[in-house]
Order: C-alpha cells, then structure tokens, then sequence
C-alpha cells in the first residue's frame, strides 16, 4: 500500500517562514521522501536477497535509503505539524518542562542551543524508557533516533528550512519558528503519548 503525502495542517502564512520555503519544502522536499519511499518499498518487493551483501548490494542500498525516506517523512510531519500556532506558550507540557528542567527558560535555553549545533533535526521527546523529556538531537533522518523515545516537538535545522529567508543566520529562525508554534497541539501531542 503506497504512503500518501499529508497536506499542510495549517492554512495561515507563517511569521518569517516565507510561502515559498514552505512550497519546497513541503510540496518538493517532504513529497520527495514520500514517492522515494513508496519507490523504494516497490523495489524491495522483487529485490534479490540471496544477493544481500554488508559491503554493497542493491537489497542493503535499498534498506539504508529506506531508513532514510521514512524518517524524513515522519519528521517532517511532526515538524509541519506543530507549526500554525501564534508561539503563546501553555498548557499541561510547561510544567512537565519545569519539572524536567527545572524552568521553561532552562528547557528552551537548550532547545535553541541545539538548534545552534544540530545538522539535521532538534526533537523535544518524551522517552518511555526513563519517563523523562529530553532534548534529543539527530544529525540526518535516520541517525540520532532513540528507539522508544515519542516526538512532542520537533524542528528542521537542515539549511533547506531557513537559508532562502534568513542566510546563514540561524538564530533568528530558530526564535521565527518558536513565534510559529501551536502549543495547543503540542499539549495533544505530549497527552496523548502519555496515555
Ligand atoms: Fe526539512
């Protein structure tokens, strides 16, 4: 069954993201992932696997890049999906924060200190493996993932989500995408992984 590609899930134009950074990115980029993923998965299904080889071989090729499509459609979605918001913090998850953090000021002073260093994804998690929230980083779509580890909220730090509007000043997209967020939809996020 080939993977369908999710509409925005919102409509109003963003603060500081322009149209056309969304229009790539979602329309070109994400929708990219999806067709390389429904590809791959075609590919998979006639592959030879008597042939499977840890050097090369096209069924290895073809799990790698698997990984790769799947995470960055997934991500994408979590990172799509908290955006539309008018960035007015709340609810049932700061407090979690402070509890974790030991204040919301603590848990965003690391939140955008890894925006700053991270070269692909900056994912606010709830792990079920401690019960704890954590800032985890991922360098690429299919590294840095912690198995067991839920996304509340994720941020795309690769060059493709910023640099038409802002250059190389990632700073002030990072504090362009906090102004973006739906922290109502984070809180659905964080309660429903809960349960
Ligand atoms: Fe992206």
């Amino acid at each position: 069954m080939p993977y369908t590609a999710k509409p925005l899930p919102f409509q109003k134009a963003l603060q500081g993201i322009s149209e056309k950074t969304l229009a790539i990115h979602h329309d070109k980029l994400y929708t990219g992932y999806v067709n390389k993923r429904n590809e791959i998965e075609e590919k998979l299904s006639q592959v030879d696997r008597a042939a499977a080889n840890a050097t090369y071989s096209e069924y290895g090729e073809l799990k790698r890049e698997e990984s790769f499509a799947v995470g960055g459609i997934y991500l994408h979605e979590y990172y799509f999906g908290v955006l539309g918001g008018d960035g007015s913090v709340k609810g049932d998850i700061i407090k979690a924060l402070e509890a974790e953090f030991g204040s919301y000021e603590n848990w965003l002073a690391d939140f955008k200190a890894a925006g700053m260093v991270a070269r692909g994804w900056v994912v606010l998690a709830y792990d079920t493996n401690d019960g704890r929230l954590h800032n985890y980083l991922c360098d690429s779509h299919n590294h840095g993932g912690i198995w067991g580890a839920f996304p509340v909220l994720v941020m795309d730090m690769y060059e493709h989500a910023y640099f038409i509007d802002y250059g190389s000043d990632r700073k002030t997209y990072i504090e362009d995408y906090l102004k973006n967020l739906d922290w109502d939809k984070i809180n659905q996020i964080y309660q429903s992984i809960k349960k």
